[in-house]
């Protein structure tokens, strides 16, 4: 397999039983049936168990719940299909993942038992082929000593065993965005290189903002430490996805300019997604002239 080291530990989600209407016939849509779902992530629970840390693993709770909005809010003609699209959610978390889809109600006139669709997938890194994607994060502090804040959190990120920062921008001082009435922020953009799925980053991230003193409050209020995921992979091959806890890109960064604009220093062009499709970051950068924000060039 690519990607990284396959995880002797599991995580086992069994007979999730959801109502839907998939099916080839109208009855089938119509009047819906029950499916029964078994999941098995393949991912490392080593962290988690050493801390006790809720953030270090994949919340089974939720992984339940956005499982069953898929068989609930879609309606396939196959099985087939709903287990890819379950796989496909669930290549989000970790890397290797197992989907069992079976239909006991499934119209057959014969005496059975069950009937099942097993597949399993790999997750196709979406940077180079040793298993290593690229992400661009956002960093922002408004609180303290915003300016010492930043680096801590880059150099935590940089510690962890499986995250790299490739590359780090100036900092910027932005003007609030929101309409909080606040101080100004001081932002910075980062290029990492990982071998963790866009999740585990994340909750990586998250925990980096609760070590900082982060608590929320208002939203897009004051806070010690934000850091944001912006996108995960690269032109070619970045990951989009739209769950609870992380939607890729980051559906807010084409009308920012403190986090466009550290990310234009580092890679010069990018092409960033907008709902109206991908446009060049220096085109949307120019459109956001009227957002207050200075690079800061001494240190
Ligand atoms: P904004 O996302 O508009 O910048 P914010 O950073 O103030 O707002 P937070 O309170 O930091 O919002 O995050 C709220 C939730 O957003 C988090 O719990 C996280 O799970 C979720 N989230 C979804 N997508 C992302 C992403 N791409 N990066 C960071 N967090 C995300
Ligand atoms: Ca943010
Ligand atoms: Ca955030």
């Amino acid at each position: 397999m690519t990607g990284p080291e396959a995880a002797p530990d599991r995580i086992e989600l069994r007979r999730l039983t959801v109502r839907g209407n998939h099916g080839v016939f109208d009855f089938e849509k119509r009047e819906g049936q029950d499916f029964v779902i078994d999941v098995t992530l393949h991912t490392s629970v080593a962290a988690a168990a050493a801390t006790d840390d809720l953030t270090e693993t994949i919340h089974y709770g939720e992984l339940a719940e956005d499982v069953a909005a898929i068989v609930e809010d879609n309606t396939f003609d196959l099985i087939e299909t709903l287990a890819e699209r379950i796989a496909e959610h669930c290549l989000s978390l970790c890397a290797h993942v197992e989907v069992v889809v079976h239909k006991p109600s499934a119209p057959i006139q014969r005496t059975f038992d069950d009937v099942r669709i097993r597949v399993e997938r790999f997750r196709t890194p979406a940077g180079d082929s040793t298993g290593r994607a690229e992400a661009y994060l956002n960093l922002g502090a408004n609180l303290g000593d915003a300016r010492e804040t930043l680096v801590q959190a880059v150099e935590a990120l940089d510690r962890h065993p499986d995250i790299t920062v490739e590359a780090r921008s100036s900092f910027y001082r932005t003007a609030p965005w929101g309409g909080v009435e606040q101080n100004d922020f001081l932002n910075l953009g980062l290029i990492v290189a990982t071998t963790l799925p866009a999740l585990e980053l994340l909750s990586v991230a998250q925990g980096i903002e609760v070590a900082c003193g982060r608590t929320r409050e208002l939203r897009w209020g004051p806070r010690t430490l934000d850091i944001d995921l912006i996108r995960y992979g690269s032109d070619t091959a970045e990951l989009v996805t739209e769950t609870n806890r992380l939607t890729l890109p980051h559906p807010r960064a084409h009308e920012r300019a403190f986090v466009l604009a550290p990310w234009a220093e580092l890679v010069g062009e990018t092409m960033v997604r907008t709902p109206d499709g991908a446009r060049p970051i220096g085109e949307i950068l120019a459109e956001l002239d009227d957002q207050d924000i200075a690079r800061i060039t001494s240190g």
